[in-house]
């Protein structure tokens, strides 16, 4: 659309992560996704009379080390709020929210966006409770409603008003999951709503600085949806102004058989949720203690992690981006790297043949761990030429992973070792081109093709222990 290019999109995201704790916000009811509907809801959960809840301390733990990785300023003197509203799936008539004291305040997230680092900017990070469940295709004239979900402690993620495409989005939010992940506070998995995203979207023309009306896309559940559905709204929103008309606020969702949005309320005047602090809990103060003790179990992040390594050992931005992508794969990055200093070589091991492994025999970093000397010395043979790569990580890797046999020793016994003596390699090269007269002629009129034939030839007479590039040197000298 060449429209496009006058104006630009304006876009802020919330993000609401599942906490994985074990147990609800305010109650001790289990938050395992996948029980039978309607078995983890206890007097509490059902907001019974009578009934007092108390926090989670786990909750307001993991809430913190969000903060405290995205450097907001975590705030000391809390209270929870009721969020007041009706809705089939809300048992309470309320929703335990927090309201003008969120326990994170601004901060920031690091994301790559083409090829630099720039930080998308956040408003606050809240806890409350999620509500629950309504199912709509069980039954063809009745809605179900599955409260397990009703009390799971949330965290809301607020960002500013501050992205300008989908692509930025899609990289924010694939890094927000990378993070919680990271940090073990809630498994990111869209599919199951662990994760769950609001976009809202706005457009305006290139220049102003005023926000345009919004529309608010609720409730996207995977990361290419969010990308779909803001690429799908600047659109619409720019082709609505070209036309004259004017946008109304609007809440819309996704409907990811074709990629597009529909309305599903126009907003009213804002909602009057009349929040006030919920009288049955007790407002709470974070010590400054306490948020050290946290700050000290935070492990080092991805962010920290690829600055360093790309500083101490020289490595690419794409490298560090690769090995900082999973908190065991970094991990196990961080401990081989005490012993050895073939840093970028023992990346592309990681990248390539691990990953391979770890991927088809379903087992984790913590099981290879103790394979570490035999890697080390899987990498010195390759760097001094005595073990081809492709042998190294193929059969040599593949044959003793998991056992106590040496790297050296099987690679001896299958003759994989590669020979570097050019005596010995050029005996071989004599034998192949005295076998094959009428190829060296045709090379030398030109039939150039005809080297891989003796290179292989040699690699098939020596039963592959020639080390290639001497054999190649030997030949070239031979040919000419
Ligand atoms: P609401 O009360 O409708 O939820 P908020 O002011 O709390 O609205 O903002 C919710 C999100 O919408 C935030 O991420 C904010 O940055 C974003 N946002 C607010 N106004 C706009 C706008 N005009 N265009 C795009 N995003 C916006
Ligand atoms: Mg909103």
């Amino acid at each position: 659309m060449a429209e496009a290019n006058k104006y630009e999109a304006v876009i802020g995201l919330e993000i609401h992560a599942q906490l994985a704790t074990n147990s609800k916000l305010f109650c001790g009811d289990a938050t395992r996704f996948g029980a039978a509907p309607n078995t983890h809801i206890s007097p509490i959960t059902m907001g019974h009379p009578g009934t007092l809840p108390k926090t989670n301390k786990k909750a307001v733990e993991y809430a913190i080390k969000m903060g405290i990785a995205c450097e907001s300023t975590i705030e000391q003197n809390n209270y929870f709020a009721r969020k007041n509203y009706f809705y089939p799936d809300l048992p309470k008539g309320y929703q335990i929210s927090q309201h003008t004291t969120p326990l994170c305040v601004g901060g920031k997230v690091a994301i790559q966006l083409n090829g630099q680092t720039s930080y998308v900017q956040l408003n606050r990070i809240h806890l409350e409770e999620d509500a629950g469940k309504s199912i709509h295709d069980i039954s063809p004239t009745d809605t179900c409603i599955d409260l397990n979900r009703a009390g799971t402690p949330l965290i809301e993620m607020v960002t500013e008003p501050c992205l300008h495409s989908a692509e930025e989005a899609f990289q924010y939010v694939t890094e927000v999951r990378k993070l919680v992940r990271w940090l073990g506070i809630c498994d990111g998995n869209m599919e199951e709503g662990s994760l769950r995203c609001d976009a809202n979207i706005s457009v305006r023309l290139k220049g102003l600085t005023t926000l345009g009306t919004k529309v608010e896309v609720k409730n996207l559940n995977s990361i290419r949806n969010i990308k779909k559905a803001i690429e799908f709204e600047i659109e619409r929103l720019i082709g609505l102004v070209e036309s004259g008309e004017t946008i109304i606020q609007q809440t819309r969702s996704f409907d990811a058989n074709n990629d597009t949005t529909f309305a599903i309320r126009d907003k009213e005047d804002a909602n009057d949720y009349r929040y006030f602090p919920d009288p049955d809990l007790a407002p709470f103060h974070i010590t400054e203690e306490y948020i050290n003790t946290i700050k000290a179990t935070l492990p080092a992040l991805p962010q920290q992690l690829k600055s360093a390594w790309k500083s101490s050992l020289g490595l690419s931005d794409y490298d560090v981006d690769q090995i900082t992508e999973n908190k065991e794969e970094s991990e196990f990055f961080a401990n081989w790297i005490q012993t050895t200093k073939h840093y970028k070589a023992a990346v592309n091991w990681i990248l390539g043949p691990i990953r391979e492994y770890l991927h088809e025999t379903g087992l984790t970093y913590t099981e290879l761990h103790t394979s570490i000397s035999q890697l080390n010395d899987l990498l010195d043979l390759v760097e001094s030429n005595q073990l081809s790569f492709a042998n190294a990580t193929g059969k040599v890797f593949r044959g003793i992973v998991g056992t106590n046999i040496e790297a050296l020793q099987f690679a001896q016994d299958h003759q994989l070792i590669q020979n570097n003596s050019t005596d010995t390699i050029n005996q071989w090269v004599e034998q192949v081109l005295n076998a094959h007269p009428e190829k060296v002629a045709a090379y030398k009129k030109g039939k150039k093709g005809l080297m891989g034939v003796f290179i292989g030839e040699v690699k098939k007479i020596s039963k592959g222990q020639a080390d290639p590039k001497i054999t190649t040197q030997i030949l070239e000298k031979k040919l000419v």
